[in-house]
C-alpha cells in the first residue's frame, strides 16, 4: 500500500532530487507540553503552525515521516485559485454569505502562498500564469460560468477566455478546444515550499519532530498525543494527516477521507526549441476532466506531467508506462523524450469535494483539516489561517466550513476504496459518453 505513514524517506521524486531545504528534525523522545499540538507536517500542519506561532501560541508538530513527505512534497505544484468544486451546492447549509465567503477565501488562499514566499524568501520557483483547458464543449461552458462568477466577484487578476487559435499563444498542443487564462494562479516546487515554510516556522519557535507518528490520542480538557517514544500534552490538538491519517487514530475523520493515487513524471530538461514549441510562456495547465492531465515546466525546464487517479490504494506497476502516452497525446512533438523521474502520492478525497475543516463532535478542543480532493496547495494555506483564527477566538470563517456536513464513506476500512473505485469508474464512463 502506498499510503502507509511509517518513518519513510521522501518519495524518489524530481522534488526530492532538487530539495533546497534538507533540514532534519529530531524524533520525540520525551514528555512535553504545548499550547497546540499538530499531527502531520504537510502544508496544512506547517501553515497552521505558522499562523498560531505568529499569534503567540507555543506549537509542536509531530510528523510520522519527514516534513513534506505526504502529498505536500509530491504534488503537481499547481497553485490554482478557488476552494472546493461547485460551492453553490452548499447554499442551503451555509447561505449565500457562506458561499461568497468561500469564494473570497479561494482567492485569498493563493495570496497567502505568495505572501509566504515573499515574507520568508522561500526559493520554490513560484511563477504566475495558469490556463484551464477544454476537451469538449461542456468544458467551455463550465469555464465561461467560472469566468462570469470570478468577474462578478471582482477577481483582481487578469482573466481571459481563449478560443483554439488564441490558445496557441500559450501552449503548443492541438488537443484542446479552448481555455481560460488566469494570471492569478501559477505553479511552484511544492517540496521546497513546504520545507521552506517549516524552516521559517522553526525560526519563529515552532518545534518539529520527524519520525514521530501519533499512535494514540487521549481526549480530555488537555488532550494527550502519544508517539512510540514520547507524548505531547496540549490545550488544542489539530489532526492534519489527510489521506495518510488512516482509520485507527480517529475513526470519525478517517472514514470521511479516502486516499486516491495521483502520479507525476518529469522529463529530462527540454531544449529551448522544445520549450518554445510546447509551453513558451512558463504557465501551468490542467484540463477539466475527472482523471485530468496537469503539467508545467520546472525551474530547469523539465516537463512535469501529472495525471491518473487510482482508488485501489496501490501504485501502478509502471508509472511512466501509464503516463507517457498521455503526455505524447498532448505534445506529440516530444515523442521519444527521456523520463528522468516518476512518483506518486495520495490525494485525500471527500464525498462533496469541499475541504473538511472542523472540530470533533466529542472533543471541541480537537480540530481537523483534510480532504482537499486534489486541489489543496492553496486551500491548505487557508485552512491553516481559519483554524488559527478559531483557536484564537474568531471562529466566523472557520464556522462557514464547520457547518457543512460531510458524509462518512460506506463500506468500512476494508471496502471503502473498492466501492469508490466502482463509483468513479461509473462517473468517468458517464463523462466519456456525454
Ligand atoms: C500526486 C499529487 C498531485 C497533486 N497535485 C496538486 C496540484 O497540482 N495542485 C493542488 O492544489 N493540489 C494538488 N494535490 C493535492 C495537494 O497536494 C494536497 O491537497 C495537499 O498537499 C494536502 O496537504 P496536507 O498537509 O493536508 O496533507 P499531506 O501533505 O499529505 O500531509 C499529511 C502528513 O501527515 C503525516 N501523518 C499522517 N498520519 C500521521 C500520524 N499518525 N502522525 C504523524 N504524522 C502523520 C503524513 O506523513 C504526511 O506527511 C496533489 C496531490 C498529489 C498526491
Amino acid at each position: 500500500m502506498a499510503h502507509t505513514a511509517s518513518n519513510l524517506p521522501h518519495a524518489n521524486s524530481y522534488y526530492a532530487a532538487t530539495a533546497k531545504y534538507p533540514h532534519r528534525y529530531p524524533a520525540l523522545t520525551e514528555s512535553i507540553t504545548a499550547d497546540v499540538c499538530i499531527v502531520g507536517g504537510g502544508f496544512s500542519g506547517v501553515n497552521s503552525a505558522i499562523e498560531l506561532v505568529l499569534r503567540g501560541y507555543s506549537v509542536v508538530v509531530l510528523e510520522a515521516n519527514k516534513i513534506g513527505w505526504g502529498a505536500s512534497g509530491r504534488n503537481g505544484g499547481e497553485l490554482i485559485r478557488g476552494i472546493g468544486h461547485g460551492i453553490e451546492q452548499f447554499t442551503n447549509q451555509i447561505g449565500k454569505e457562506g458561499v461568497a465567503a468561500i469564494s473570497q477565501m479561494g482567492v485569498e488562499a493563493v495570496q497567502i502562498v505568495r505572501d509566504r514566499v515573499a515574507t520568508f524568501k522561500i526559493d520554490c520557483d513560484l511563477a504566475m500564469g495558469y490556463c484551464d483547458l477544454a476537451l469538449k464543449p461542456a468544458h467551455i461552458k463550465e469555464m465561461q460560468e467560472d469566468y462570469d462568477d470570478l468577474k462578478a466577484q471582482g477577481y483582481p487578476h487578469e482573466l481571459r477566455m481563449m478560443n483554439k487559435d488564441e490558445l496557441s499563444e500559450v501552449i503548443g498542443s492541438e488537443r484542446y478546444l479552448g481555455g481560460m487564462l488566469d494570471m492569478g494562479s501559477g505553479h511552484l516546487h511544492p517540496l521546497n515550499l513546504v520545507t521552506g515554510e517549516a524552516s521559517a516556522a522553526a525560526s519563529l519557535g515552532v518545534k518539529f519532530f520527524e519520525d514521530s507518528a501519533a499512535v494514540e490520542i487521549i481526549k480530555g480538557k488537555q488532550p494527550v498525543v502519544k508517539t512510540a517514544t514520547g507524548q505531547v500534552k496540549c490545550d488544542f490538538l489539530l489532526l492534519a494527516g489527510n489521506a495518510y491519517i488512516g482509520h485507527k487514530l480517529e475513526p470519525y475523520i478517517g472514514g470521511k477521507v479516502l486516499p486516491a493515487g495521483s502520479y507525476v513524471i518529469a522529463t529530462e530538461p527540454l531544449s529551448d526549441e522544445q520549450v518554445a514549441s510546447t509551453i513558451p510562456k512558463n504557465m501551468a495547465f490542467a484540463d477539466l476532466s475527472i482523471a485530468l492531465d496537469y503539467y508545467h515546466l520546472s525551474g530547469d525546464n523539465r516537463l512535469l506531467f501529472g495525471g491518473l487517479c487510482t482508488y485501489s490504494g496501490k501504485d501502478p506497476k509502471d508509472i511512466t508506462g501509464a503516463l507517457l502516452p498521455n503526455l505524447e497525446r498532448v505534445f506529440p512533438q516530444l515523442k521519444g523524450v527521456g523520463i528522468d523521474f516518476e512518483w506518486g502520492g495520495m490525494i485525500g478525497i471527500g464525498a462533496n469535494r469541499l475541504p473538511q475543516i472542523g472540530r470533533l463532535p466529542d472533543a471541541p478542543n480537537i480540530f481537523y483539516a483534510q480532504a482537499y480532493s486534489g486541489h489543496g496547495v492553496n486551500a491548505t494555506h487557508m485552512a491553516g489561517k481559519v483554524i488559527a483564527e478559531a483557536i484564537s477566538g474568531t471562529a466566523e470563517r472557520f464556522d462557514v466550513f464547520a457547518k457543512v456536513k460531510h458524509m462518512t464513506f460506506p463500506g468500512g476500512p476494508m471496502f471503502r476504496s473498492p466501492l469508490l473505485a466502482v463509483g468513479m469508474a461509473y462517473h468517468r464512463l458517464k463523462e466519456v459518453l456525454q
